[in-house]
């Protein structure tokens, strides 16, 4: 299940003030206390307990060249074909351009969800003027001011309302998607484990027309792969390469368990690898971190210890996953992957009993209690974990607004040592009792 948001529109409207508007609107609303890195053109946001993905196309196109309406006129189709709901954007300020006119020409044969939503409308005058983006022909307009923020809260109410209901599947199997850059390995390592015995895969239905599922069922791993490898598309301008490649690979997270992230050793964990990890971080997804073609690289006994280093610095805070090294032309570790995913789904789903919780976190606790604020003591009195697809705990206690960040980082560490929670993000609530 995938809620993906595209915002496009020309240039100039208004689309990066309204994606940080919506990816930082988060930040006021969830406590999320893991690291905030911000990836320039997808975050993550969430509206009235919703989470999605949102993507700012503007930011994959290079400003000033020529292909440049070329391109833009692309990302339209390929949102068209590869979000949930597209976002419109035009500018009540300029009124209707050719382009604008291009863009809703092909929005109009779309049969996604498509929301015009006019910007730079700051304040109630100009709300006549924008009466014009009627005759764009795709119905309801939503005035917005991504300035100020003004209509944006309406305009993610019927948002939402356009999502897949999330349900809870039974009896699924563990999904795992594989997820890289171009040329890391990834389709050499789905080669390797279905290789040409068709016995052990079954293409199986995608909930989504375009992603594979493999269904595999081999060495006692039993598992759905979503493959982005395998559905690679030509696209015209070059610049868009990487935009459509990103959303993919959105998709793919969005619908995994335990993301993959295969990496190139010799190339090392780059920006683009670090945008994806809190992306799957964010969507409180398993991870592994896989670092392949090793063959490539010259060892001595310290090498591995330098290189697990330099990627846990790079990820930090949440830096408690699994790191395989793999060699897939050599045929070196490839099962080791499909063993410490599993582990990690496992980790996933894990469940500790309150009075375990209670025992193990109490003491500790007790003999580091939160610090004191404004002279009032603070009393954690017991920990239960809620229910949910990744683990989350609820800390009850006299004064939960005065737990600070370093309290709860320390907390988590005490949980992740006594239950291994290894390539798992985990959640902490304060609450009072
Ligand atoms: P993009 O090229 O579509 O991503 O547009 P930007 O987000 O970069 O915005 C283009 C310009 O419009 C910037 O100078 C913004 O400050 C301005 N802008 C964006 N939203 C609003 C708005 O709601 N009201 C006004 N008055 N200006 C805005
Ligand atoms: P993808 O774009 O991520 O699917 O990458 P591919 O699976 O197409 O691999 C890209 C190139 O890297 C191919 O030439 C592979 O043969 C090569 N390759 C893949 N795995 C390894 C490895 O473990 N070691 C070495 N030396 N080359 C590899």
């Amino acid at each position: 299940m995938s809620n993906i948001v595209a915002i496009v529109g020309r240039p100039n409207v208004g689309k990066s003030t309204l994606y940080n508007r919506l990816t930082e609107s988060r930040k006021a609303i969830v406590d999320d206390f893991s690291g905030v890195t911000r990836d320039r053109h997808y975050g993550v946001a969430e509206w009235i307990g919703r989470n999605f993905t949102v993507i700012d196309t503007g930011g994959y196109v290079a400003n000033s060249d020529d292909v440049f309406e070329a391109a833009i006129r692309e990302q339209v189709l390929i949102a068209i074909e590869e979000a949930s709901v597209i976002l419109f954007v035009v500018d009540v300020t300029t009124g209707i351009t050719d382009l604008d006119d291009e863009i809703a020409t092909m929005l109009r044969r779309s049969k996604k969800p498509v929301f015009v939503v006019v910007n730079k409308v700051d304040h109630g005058l100009l709300q006549s003027d924008a009466t014009i983006f009627y005759s764009l022909g795709l119905g309801e307009i939503h005035n917005i001011s991504s300035a100020t923020g003004a209509g944006t809260g309406d305009l993610l109410d019927e948002v939402v309302k356009t999502f897949d209901e999330d349900v809870v599947e039974e009896n699924t199997l563990p999904k795992y998607a594989i997820v890289g850059r171009p040329n890391v390995g990834k389709s050499s390592i789905i080669n390797s484990l279905i290789g040409k015995d068709r016995n052990i895969v079954t293409p199986v239905a995608g909930t989504t027309r375009d992603s594979i599922h493999i269904h595999y069922n081999q060495y006692g791993h039993e598992f759905m792969l979503i493959d982005t490898a395998g559905m690679r598309k030509k696209t015209k301008v070059k610049e868009n390469i990487e935009f459509y490649s990103v959303m993919r690979t959105i998709k793919a997270l969005e619908e995994a368990d335990v993301v993959i992230l295969m990496l190139d050793a010799v190339e090392g964990l780059e920006a683009q690898d670090v945008a994806i990890f809190h992306l799957a971080e964010k969507n409180k997804k398993g991870v592994v971190v896989v670092v392949n073609k090793w063959d490539l690289i010259e060892k001595n006994n310290k090498t591995v210890k330098v290189f697990e280093e330099t990627i846990r610095q790079k990820l930090a805070p949440f830096n408690d996953v699994p790191i395989v090294f793999t060699s897939v032309t050599e045929k070196q570790r490839v099962l080791k992957v499909l063993e410490t995913a599993g582990k990690v789904y496992e980790n996933r789903g894990k469940k500790i009993p309150t009075s375990k919780l209670n025992d193990v976190m109490l003491p500790i606790i007790e003999n580091n209690p939160p610090p004191a604020l404004k002279g009032k003591h603070i009393k954690i009195k017991y920990i239960t974990q809620i229910k949910g697809t990744s683990p989350m705990f609820a800390f009850f206690c006299n004064l939960p607004q005065y737990i600070k960040e370093g309290y709860i980082r320390f907390l988590e560490n005490k949980l992740r040592e006594n239950f291994d929670f290894e390539g798992v993000p985990i959640q902490l609530f304060f609450r009072q009792k």
